[in-house]
């Protein structure tokens, strides 16, 4: 068919406008999203799932496709009006198979922890066993904590770390030989070392076990080559599109070597298996505005300058842990190989206060739990620090060496008073705080500044 385009502003008139009429007719929301962009550009995250969206993935995401509903997939529509939105969905499972070297994609998951109910889903019946990382040590939410469907429709067994801080292999075996899951979870949101895919391949096969890896942590590096990639090794990986890869939040699940393999017990192979686990049988109408910006960011993963940023990521976690480590602080570890930073905190100070009192001079960052962790949950004596919105402000080591010192002042400040009650003087909070802005002005978000 051939449009007629004329009077059409296309794409860029629709943002152009619709960004003109919110500041003219809602001014309240408009300022709200203004002072969001001043507060990120203003703030130092050391949270490791941060990262900041670029500008070609935030306009695709506000594009016009938002508009149709385009339930199944490529090709296979039960809606008319999907030219374009096939189109576009078959462009972002193509740059995902090529990112990852995978055989299957499926780029429709709201989320990844949809992705992860998706496979589950698909794979389980409720009351089935998996086996997966404890959250304690580690795991996220969706492998198996008691708070989510994870561990309340299937029997979740978990694993954990040894006193080093590394994934206890043996005890995986040992779990999965007394218990047979019928799925191995491996992955995790706090683990600043490599996961050995192969190895927990090996141990699925032995029982039996279906492989499910989640790299929705380190998706980039995977993507770059700087962490082995588990996409040959698990029979299905999911991940989030939002952490590493800088996409919209959402999520993805990828399919190897085994992704045209029969699944034991269905008589159907992986890719059908999860295509029908996403729609019908979790998600109705996928949002293809969504998964244009996806295929916007795994089009940029693709290029020179993001393997860059991913490099960054890594050099500027290997400085903040020597550099803690020089200011005298256990590295959980002793080190790490990904973008993440896991320190013990000293003495009474605990994760909660050194996340608030940080908060409070505009540094971002998690409490989290240790090896042989003490504390509650909301407590903890730790801290996770994640070095991907640093490298994306081209931090160097003499930057990242000011933030941990900048961090360590303020932590020296802090007058605890309980496990979650501190007071800092607001004379030293106010001069940390200018300190932290001057940082941030040092090294800015580019696409913030004009
Ligand atoms: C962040 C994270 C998720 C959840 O991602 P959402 O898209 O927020 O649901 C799942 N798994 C792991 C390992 C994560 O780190």
């Amino acid at each position: 068919m051939n449009f007629d385009r004329q009077l059409i502003s296309g794409q860029q008139g629709l943002l152009e406008k619709g960004i003109l009429e919110l500041s003219r007719q809602d001014a309240e929301l408009a300022r709200l999203l203004d002072d969001e962009v001043v507060r990120q550009h203003n703030t130092l995250s050391l949270v490791a799932s941060c990262c900041t969206v670029d500008p070609r993935t935030l306009a695709a995401s506000a594009s016009a496709l938002v508009n149709v509903t385009a339930e199944g997939g490529p090709g296979k529509r039960y809606h008319a009006g999907c030219l374009n939105v096939d189109k576009v969905e078959s462009l972002a499972i193509e740059r995902a198979k090529s990112l990852f070297g995978a055989q299957y994609a499926n780029v429709q998951s709201h989320s990844a922890s949809n992705a992860n109910y998706q496979v589950f889903s698909a794979l389980l019946k409720p009351g089935d066993t998996f086996l997966g990382m404890s959250l304690d040590h580690g795991g996220h939410l969706t492998h198996g904590s008691p708070v989510t469907v994870s561990g309340t429709f299937y029997k979740a067994i978990g694993y954990g770390t040894t006193d080093e801080g590394l994934i206890d292999y043996e005890e995986v075996r040992r779990l999965a030989h007394e218990h047979h899951p019928k799925l191995i979870v491996c992955g995790a949101t706090a683990y600043s070392r490599v996961v050995d895919f192969a190895r927990f391949r090996e141990i699925a096969d032995e029982v039996g076990a279906i492989l499910m890896a989640d790299i929705s942590h380190i998706a980039g590096l995977v993507a770059t080559g700087l962490h082995p990639s588990p996409v040959d090794h698990a029979h299905v990986t999911t991940t989030c599109t939002h952490k590493q890869l800088a996409g919209p939040r959402g999520g993805l699940i990828l399919s190897g070597r085994d992704a045209n393999d029969i699944v034991p017990g269905f008589n159907l192979p992986f890719s059908r298996i999860l295509d029908r686990a996403v729609f019908p049988m979790m998600q109705g109408a996928p949002a293809v505005n969504i998964i244009a910006a996806k295929a916007a960011a795994f089009g940029y993963a693709q290029k020179p300058e993001f393997k860059q940023y991913i490099t960054r990521i890594r050099h500027a976690a290997d400085t903040i842990a020597d550099a803690f480590n020089a200011h005298g602080y256990e590295v959980i570890g002793g080190q790490t190989n990904n973008h993440t930073v896991l320190i013990k905190l000293r003495g009474e100070l605990t994760g909660t206060i050194a996340e608030e009192a940080l908060e409070e001079c505009g540094i971002t960052v998690n409490k989290n739990r240790i090896p042989g962790e003490t504390r509650s949950s909301f407590v903890t004596s730790g801290l996770r620090i994640g070095t991907g919105a640093l490298a994306q402000r081209h931090m160097d080591e003499i930057g990242c060496k000011k933030v941990v010192e900048l961090v360590c002042r303020i932590l020296d400040a802090v007058h605890i008073v309980s496990e979650k009650e501190y007071r800092l003087n607001p004379e030293l909070r106010d001069g940390f705080i200018n300190e932290v802005q001057s940082v941030c002005r040092d090294y800015p978000i580019l696409s913030y500044t004009q």
